[in-house]
């Protein structure tokens, strides 16, 4: 997926033509201008079969559901973001699972889109109450199955959809 809305360099800001599919080259200083994804978490809450999600106060998609996350800071691997956003988001310390999957999204802000690769990773909440804070207002436990309907993001409904069908297969199995 091209990112059409950068036209001008961040180093120099001269005006960028396609370099390829995906990047841009700058017609002044001839540097290429990568578009690669970047790194962001989503936590996978699970209690009594139901799944943790947070409202969002903020834009993009202020109200709306989405997991607990957000983009890795410099020098963070998954596991390091997954319990800072827990604790800044949350308030909460967890214990961080396996990773579930990653997924692709195309995040659209405030007049600018990036590419972002999802890492989706399961937690074990430690003790304490929830106490929705920094990116989000409120917090809520839906049904695996049962999704809100006002959810934040595409990589959302996709993941979801493997999470089920992995819960059915694990279900299988035991049978
Ligand atoms: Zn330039």
């Amino acid at each position: 997926m091209n990112n059409s809305e950068q036209r001008y360099c961040t180093y120099c800001g001269g005006t960028l033509e396609p370099f390829n599919d995906f990047h841009f080259r700058c017609l002044k200083c001839q540097r290429v201008i990568f578009q690669n994804p970047i790194p962001a978490m989503c936590v996978l809450m699970i209690e009594n079969e139901k799944l943790l999600y947070v409202r969002r106060a903020r834009n993009p998609r202020k109200g709306s559901w989405d997991f607990p996350g957000g983009f890795l800071e410099p020098g963070e691997n998954v596991e390091q973001a997954t319990k800072r956003e827990c604790k800044e988001e949350l308030g909460i310390n967890v214990k961080v699972g396996k990773v579930f999957g990653t997924y692709a999204d195309i995040y659209c802000g405030d007049g600018y889109t990036s590419t972002v690769l999802n890492v989706y990773i399961f937690c074990e909440r430690g003790p304490g109450e929830l106490v929705p804070d920094d990116d989000v207002d409120g917090y809520a436990w839906f049904p695996l199955a049962e999704p809100p309907d006002n959810i934040a993001f595409k990589h959302m409904r996709v993941a979801l959809t493997d999470l089920q069908r992995v819960g059915k297969n694990n279900q299988s199995d035991q049978s």
